[in-house]
């Protein structure tokens, strides 16, 4: 196949052709602040946003540019509690456990909806639902079993199974064996979304330190005393809001959070009527592989977003995007002839329970652990840790279990991914091409 690059590829976000991350005005560190919130992404901002609603004032501190972290590199899918997925390898939460965490997803779901539509922010926000495509028949057996556990009395079904012979109306491609909808589930554009944010928190008061890396943290007294790049600071409370980028400085996070790159590409603008047909309900797609592989129309600029992750070792987004573009081009044929205009990557972060977690650790307030969907949960998060430390102890189920570390990993060698990373891939290869009858679920 020839190559697909086209000749004004980029090797970065397609969305920072809307909105570029970088600093208008480099506030100065100041020497004292009530709470320091470290890490400018959805989650430290919607803590500093939620801060100052409450009356507290508050300092975001971030290594580089504001935004440069994943928060504007994402593929913008949302979703609520409804497509909550069995985790891969850690034990699966019990029935109860599953419903809190469910409804804590739908909460976070209503608090981004929320957070746009009262805000006025203008990102895209499209709440048009996501089709979810079966790998094999068999995991279209599964999600059947599973529509019918959440079917309620009202009718209102969050899920909606698709059989084979209507995927068409979903999808253009005959890759899936069926799947199913999910009601609940939206795309945005997450630059724009992130913009929208940033000015909600500057306008509620908090200030926003850029280049301002924290180096350094010291308990003293009933404070902290930080160390930035761009000098000191006291604080009364500290939130770690640095998601995939914490780095050693938080040795405690660093041990319970794994770095992980995802990518991603965006196609050269497509014909109107191809655009259209490719998600004829501008739904977004995943599908019931392990590995996981996300994209949508960007309508508006008739482009399609794709990504997945393919190599278990930090490639560049380049040495990816062929990859990414034959992942494409097996589930939309008629994209052979499209080629990539931009492609990028950026740091996810895995937990050992793979469910997100916010609270309290050796004195430090923490909201980390987006395992690959932080868009909503990550501001959720945010919000959920100010108000915690405002007084309200309502506790959310991300924080009713402990956040979980391994003697395995003290946060610097991966050298488990490429193992975790082949066997998940065997496992979908065989639940795909396995002879009938047998499946690895
Ligand atoms: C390619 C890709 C695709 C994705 N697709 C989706 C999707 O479709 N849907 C979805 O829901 N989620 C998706 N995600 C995940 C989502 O983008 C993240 O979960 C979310 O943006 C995390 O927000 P955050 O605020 O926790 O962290 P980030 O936005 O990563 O911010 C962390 C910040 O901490 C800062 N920092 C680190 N260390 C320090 C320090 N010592 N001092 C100061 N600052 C520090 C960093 O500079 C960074 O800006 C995707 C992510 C990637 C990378």
């Amino acid at each position: 196949m020839q190559h697909p690059f086209h000749e004004d590829y980029r090797e970065r976000p397609f969305w920072w052709e809307d909105y570029e991350p970088q600093t208008v005005e480099l506030h100065d560190v100041p020497a004292r602040t009530r709470v320091a919130v470290i890490g400018a992404g959805y989650a430290g901002l919607a803590a500093a946003i939620e801060l100052a609603r409450l009356g507290i004032e508050a300092t975001v501190f971030d290594a580089g540019e504001p935004g440069r972290g994943a928060s504007t590199r994402s593929g913008g899918l949302v979703v609520g509690g409804g497509a909550s997925k069995t985790p891969l390898l850690a034990r699966a939460p019990s029935a109860e456990r599953g419903a809190a965490l469910g409804a804590e997803a739908d909460a976070a779901f209503d608090l981004l909806s929320d957070t746009v539509q009262r805000n006025a922010i203008d990102c895209g926000w499209s709440p048009t639902g996501r089709f979810i495509g079966a790998w094999s028949p068999r995991h279209l057996e599964a999600m059947r079993a599973r529509a019918a556990k959440v079917q309620n009395d009202a009718g209102d079904a969050p899920l909606r199974i698709v059989e084979p012979g209507e995927q068409s109306a979903e999808i253009d491609s005959d890759f899936y064996h069926g799947g199913m909808v999910v009601r609940r589930a939206a795309h945005l554009q997450p630059a724009l979304y992130y913009a929208g944010l940033r000015r909600l928190c500057e306008a509620g008061g908090a200030t926003i330190c850029a280049r301002a890396s924290l180096e350094a943290l010291r308990r003293q007294g009933a404070a902290w005393s930080l160390t930035t790049a761009r000098g000191p600071c006291e604080a009364g409370d500290v939130i770690i809001a640095t998601n995939g980028y914490t780095g050693d400085v938080t040795p405690q996070f660093r041990c319970r959070v794994v770095p992980l790159r995802a990518y991603m590409v965006a196609t050269e603008p497509l014909p109107a009527d191809l655009a259209r047909s490719l998600s004829p309900r501008n739904r977004s797609f995943t599908d019931s592989r392990r590995i996981v592989t996300f994209f949508r129309l960007c309508s508006e600029q008739r482009r399609l977003i794709y990504g997945s992750r393919v190599k278990w070792r930090d490639i560049s987004p380049t040495e990816m995007a062929p990859l990414l573009h034959a992942g494409m081009v097996q589930r939309y044929p008629l994209l052979a002839g499209s080629r990539v205009t931009h492609a990028w990557t950026g740091n996810v972060a895995l937990t050992l329970d793979e469910q997100p977690h916010l609270g309290r650790l050796e004195g430090l307030h923490f909201a980390l652990g987006c395992n690959g969907a932080g868009v909503a949960t990550m501001t959720y998060l945010g919000q959920r840790i100010a108000r915690r430390i405002a007084g309200n102890f309502a506790r959310s189920a991300y924080e009713r279990v402990p956040f979980p570390s391994s003697r395995l990993y003290s946060g610097k060698s991966r050298w488990f991914l490429p193992l975790i990373g082949n066997y998940l891939r065997a496992r979908d290869w065989w639940d795909r091409y396995a002879p009938r009858g047998r499946t690895s679920r």
